[in-house]
């Protein structure tokens, strides 16, 4: 037998009606604050990833899909999509004049990380980027964004974990009394914590260690080391939160794993996700534009992982998703309906009604438990009589109820059955 690959699976139905459903939500809310959709290739050069997510990241490191084509060109599986888009954008020279670009995506992600609960080597990320504003406003409208597409989830109790990581002319001297700090650490340090002081002391605070992580407490913090114009940055950010009322948490330690932040930088966390219970991150990334060979351009943006999110999705978000409200079971009685049952499909798909029909003409109870299995709410039956006296049975399934209804009326039957 052939199975899937180590850290990936197979989403299959009922649940992939819940992750439809999730992203019919998202995509209303992006909608609703005037973002476009892009879609980039799941293959990138790998220097994409070198010159974005960086060198010293653990994506770069040791948990990128990389190899070599045919052509012996070195390509990577994407491990995140903001530097495809910022390719994009530099590629089409989407950076027109004055023009802020939001853009969203939804797609495929692969990082060979040891899976575990929470953790997969094909994953999949919700994720958005605004091209083109440096404003806070455009920072709190990421977070507001967020917290709409939260609530119409029916999440409560969230907050975000902010912090400014600043720019690249305010954090050397931060870096520097960082490693000042940590140097004398490194002894009881592991060896990725090691590694991590010295290619980037930052990512030290990002320790997977509890010991260590309890010694950083008393780390010096970036807050402190700001500029004044990236502190002008975060606090005018607060006050647009506190003004839209949305909750966070100012967690001076949270740097992210990715080298190309500046100033803003958020997570969300599930408390009910485990040890994998980042829901989402994002952050401010004023270089990468640039970096990538475009115009100086800021941006921010985030990426939700969707595997996650559907995991801690709200049980009555789920449970509506996984009824199959709009559809009907149609299931023919006996061989000789078959005919008549799909003629009826027909009619019923013309008005709009989805059909799911059975053909297999087993007898009312067969059909019936195959249609509750499927998580159909309405059967219709059919068979001789029905035919004969031109009407239809309508199981409630849910309810256990049933009525006889003459074929004309069907329609408007069914449809008002559906919308209630
Ligand atoms: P990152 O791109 O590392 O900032 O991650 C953004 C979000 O993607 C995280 O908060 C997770 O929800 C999700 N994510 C990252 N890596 C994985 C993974 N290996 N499996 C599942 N979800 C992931």
């Amino acid at each position: 037998m052939i199975t899937t690959v180590k850290g990936m699976r197979d989403l299959l139905p009922p649940e992939t009606r819940v992750w439809n459903r999730l992203e019919e939500t998202a995509r209303e809310v992006f909608a609703l604050y005037g973002f476009d959709e892009i879609r980039t290739p799941v293959l990138e050069s790998t220097e994409l990833f070198v010159r974005s997510v960086g060198e010293s990241s653990d994506i770069v490191n040791k948990e990128m899909f990389s190899f070599e084509d045919r052509g012996g060109r070195r390509l990577t599986l994407r491990p995140e999509n903001t530097a495809g888009v910022v390719r994009a954008y530099v590629e089409h020279s989407l950076a027109q004049e004055g023009l802020v670009q939001k853009l969203y995506y939804l797609g495929p992600q692969f990082r060979a990380e040891r899976p575990q609960k929470g953790r997969f080597r094909e994953f999949r990320q919700i994720g958005a980027e605004v091209l083109g504003a440096a404003d806070a406003a455009t920072d709190a409208e990421i977070l507001i964004l967020l917290f709409d597409l939260f609530s119409r989830l029916g999440f409560t109790g969230l907050r975000v974990s902010l912090n400014s990581v600043g720019t690249d002319e305010c954090r050397p001297a931060y870096v520097d009394a960082l490693r000042a700090f940590l140097a004398p650490l490194a002894e009881s340090m592991g060896e990725d914590d090691r590694r991590r002081l010295e290619q980037n002391p930052l990512r030290v605070l990002d320790t997977k260690d509890p010991a260590l992580a309890e010694r950083l407490a008393e780390a010096p913090q970036m807050l402190a080391f700001l500029d004044a114009e990236s502190l002008a940055h975060h606090e005018t950010l607060l006050a647009q939160l506190d003004e839209a009322a949305i909750p966070y948490t100012i967690d001076p330690r949270l740097v992210r794993g990715l080298d190309y932040y500046t100033r803003t930088v958020f997570e969300v966390t599930a408390p009910n996700l485990g040890a994998q219970n980042a829901l989402l991150g994002g952050g401010r990334y004023d270089r990468l534009v640039a970096d990538l060979g475009g115009p100086k351009t800021p941006g921010i943006g985030f990426a939700i992982g969707e595997d996650r999110l559907v995991s801690a999705l709200p049980e009555a978000y789920r449970l509506d998703a996984l009824l199959r409200k709009g559809t009907v079971a149609l299931v023919a009685l006996g061989e000789d309906d078959r005919a008549d049952a799909l003629a009826l499909a027909r009619t019923l798909r013309a008005a709009g009604i989805a059909v799911d029909f059975d053909p297999r003409g087993r007898g009312p109870g067969d059909g019936l438990k195959a249609a509750g299995k499927k998580g159909h709410a309405l059967a219709v039956l059919v068979g001789s009589r029905e035919r004969e006296q031109g009407i239809a049975l309508v199981k409630n399934l849910a309810l256990r109820t049933q009525d006889i209804v003459p074929r004309a009326e069907l329609v408007t039957f069914l449809k008002g059955k559906i919308s209630s």
